[in-house]
Formats: structure tokens, C-alpha cells, sequence
């Protein structure tokens, strides 16, 4: 088994766009109360006495939409003054890094990911639910500038919808630093709709991106699951996360929050997650919630989408934006 040392935290389920994959418009959303979402000093105190001393030294603040909760940007900044942390990274969908990409940067956030699934405004309403292409593009321009590097944006491919973009939205590595990563659709959040469109493979991806420019294999910073590559000559890089068609479960080094304190020991597996808020909130010791974290960790299965059909571990209750995608 990996070693895991990642820790994906989702800070809100909340979100500020309605992707038509992960939480479109007319799904009945079913927010927590505020009062069961782990406060910033609970994070904090999983973080010292729980994660760190297990050997989870890299965090990724995800959502719902990270920076929609108030007060994200001091939660960063206490976060990086803890001994021991090794790297903080975001997810987020950008609106709101045109405010807040220097401040976060001086907080002490070191990586940064922003989705732009189209550089269609048109395109980015459809999938996104919101009229907003030119704010997170201003978004984007701001994290670049305050010296986020490498900046990644994630794409989630989609048949039919913004796939035939992706030549063009690889294209984009070509003068610019930035890591573009194609991810593969997958039927969590949205599930009718994904049955409805099915989703593309990265090698058909590859194979369009390699046919225009051409394609050789590349590296980049932190890549985690996506498999990298290069257009000849580019300053930057592209990946392919591809979470349908291949099984990296045996690059797997991660586990995940929830908002509400669920820990997952994968994104597939609800059934295996534990609940930290409880025996947090009823003053477990640190030492008590180190074992239930290694429970975890032992027990932490190797499975991936393709084995549907032959695990009963997985059950899509929750959205990506509910889990922490
Ligand atoms: N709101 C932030 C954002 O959109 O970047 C962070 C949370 S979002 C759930 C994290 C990532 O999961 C995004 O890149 C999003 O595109 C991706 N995602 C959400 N639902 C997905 C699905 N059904 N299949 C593949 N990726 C998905
Ligand atoms: Fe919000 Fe991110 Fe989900 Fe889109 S993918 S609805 S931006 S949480």
C-alpha cells in the first residue's frame, strides 16, 4: 500500500455556480447547518494532533467552492504557520481570486487549481449555470500574477459540450507556464446526466492534442494522479486525470474531509469513511483520534471506478462538492 501523506479538506459544501456535473440548478441542494461543519480551530487541531503526526503533512482546500466561506484567507495563513506542514494547496472555481489571489499567496497558500471547463463564454454558462467566464478569466490572470506556480485550471471533459475545445484549451500551455489537466466525467454528483452523455477518454483527448501539435511525455510539480505530457516546444503542461479509464488506485496517496467531518479513505468509498466530529467535539483525546485515523489507513482499500460492479463500497449519496472532489 501507498504511503498516504494528502489530505484533501472540504472547508464548505456550499457553492457560488451550479456545474450541470456536479450540482445543477434544479437539484433540491440540501446545505449542513452551519453548526455542523468543523470550525477553523477544529481543522486546526485535527491538523496538529491528528494528521501531522501521522505522517499527513500536504493539504488541498476544496469544496463545494473553498472561498465562499468567510474567513478562508486567516484559516490559510494559520494553517502555514504550523510546524510540520509541507505544502497547502486550493481547488476553486475562481470567482473570487481576482479579490483574494495575493492575499491567499501571502497567507502562505503554495499551488493553486482553478476549473475552466470553456474559453467560450457561452459554453463556460451552459456547464457552469453562471454568466461569469470573464471574472474567473480575471480570476485566473490574478493568480498567475501574484506568482502561483505551476497554476493548473482543471477541465472536465464533456461529450458533446466543451470537448471539441480541447485542442484549443491545450493550446494555452503553449506560451504560458499553466498545467491544463483534462479529467474525465465521472457519474458522481450528476448521475442521470452522465448516463445521459456518457464522457470522453484521455487517450481520444490525447490523440486530438497530438494530431494538431503533437504530444510527448512531460512533468509537472505535484502531479498526483494525472498523467503528464508536453506540446514540443511549450512552457507548460498537460495532464490527463483519468479516473474512468485507468485505475491508479496504486498511486494513491490521499484521503479526504468532509465539511461535516466524514473522513473518506476514497473518493468511491463512503461506506469505510469515519466520523471525526464526534469523538472530536466529545473530547477525544489525541491520541484516540490517531487510532481511528490509522484504522483507516490500514484498512485503506484499493478500488477504482471499473470495479462497480464487483465492490458494494461505493455509494454516490454525496456530490463531489459534498465529498471534497
Ligand atoms: N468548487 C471548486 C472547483 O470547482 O474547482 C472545488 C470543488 S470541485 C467539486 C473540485 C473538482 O471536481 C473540480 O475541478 C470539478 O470540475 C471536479 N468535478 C466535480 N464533479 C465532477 C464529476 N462528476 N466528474 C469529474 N470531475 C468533477
Ligand atoms: Fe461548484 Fe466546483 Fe461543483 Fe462547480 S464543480 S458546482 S464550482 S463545487
Amino acid at each position: 500500500m501507498n504511503t498516504v501523506n494528502y489530505l484533501r479538506i472540504s472547508l464548505v459544501d456550499r457553492c457560488n455556480f451550479r456545474c450541470t456535473y456536479c450540482m445543477p440548478e434544479d437539484t433540491p441542494l440540501n446545505y449542513l447547518p452551519k453548526p455542523e461543519l468543523l470550525t477553523y480551530e477544529e481543522l486546526l487541531r485535527l491538523v496538529k494532533d491528528v494528521f501531522l503526526p501521522l505522517g499527513i503533512d500536504r493539504f488541498r482546500l476544496t469544496g463545494g467552492e473553498p472561498l465562499v466561506r468567510r474567513g478562508v484567507v486567516g484559516f490559510v495563513e494559520a494553517l502555514a504557520q504550523i510546524k510540520g506542514v509541507a505544502d497547502i494547496s486550493m481547488t476553486t472555481n475562481g470567482y473570487f481570486l481576482e479579490e483574494l489571489a495575493e492575499d491567499l499567496k501571502n497567507a502562505g497558500l503554495h499551488r493553486i487549481n482553478i476549473s475552466l471547463d470553456s474559453l467560450d463564454p457561452a459554453i463556460f454558462q451552459q456547464i457552469t449555470g453562471r454568466p461569469y467566464w470573464q471574472k474567473v478569466w480575471r480570476g485566473i490572470q490574478a493568480a498567475y500574477g501574484a506568482g502561483f506556480s505551476p497554476l493548473k485550471l482543471n477541465v472536465v471533459v464533456l461529450p458533446g459540450i466543451n470537448e471539441q475545445e480541447v485542442p484549443d484549451l491545450a493550446a494555452l500551455t503553449i506560451d504560458l507556464p499553466w498545467h491544463v489537466r483534462f479529467i474525465e466525467f465521472m457519474p458522481v454528483g450528476n448521475e442521470a446526466y452522465f448516463q445521459k452523455t456518457g464522457w470522453v477518454n484521455s487517450e481520444t483527448l490525447r490523440q486530438r492534442i497530438r494530431e494538431r501539435f503533437g504530444l510527448a511525455e512531460g512533468t509537472c510539480l505535484g502531479n498526483g494522479p494525472a498523467d503528464v505530457f508536453q506540446i514540443p516546444g511549450a512552457q507548460g503542461t498537460v495532464g490527463f486525470i483519468s479516473q474512468m479509464s485507468e485505475c491508479f488506485c496504486d498511486r494513491c496517496n490521499r484521503v479526504r474531509l468532509s465539511s461535516d467531518g466524514w473522513l473518506r479513505p476514497c473518493l468511491l468509498n463512503e461506506i469505510e469513511q469515519i466520523d471525526l466530529k464526534t469523538p472530536l467535539r466529545n473530547g477525544a483525546t489525541a491520541e484516540a483520534l490517531q487510532d481511528l485515523l490509522r484504522n483507516l489507513l490500514a484498512a485503506k482499500p484499493e478500488i477504482n471506478y471499473k470495479e462497480q460492479t464487483t465492490r458494494d463500497t461505493r455509494i454516490y449519496s454525496r456530490t463531489m462538492s459534498q465529498i471534497g472532489g
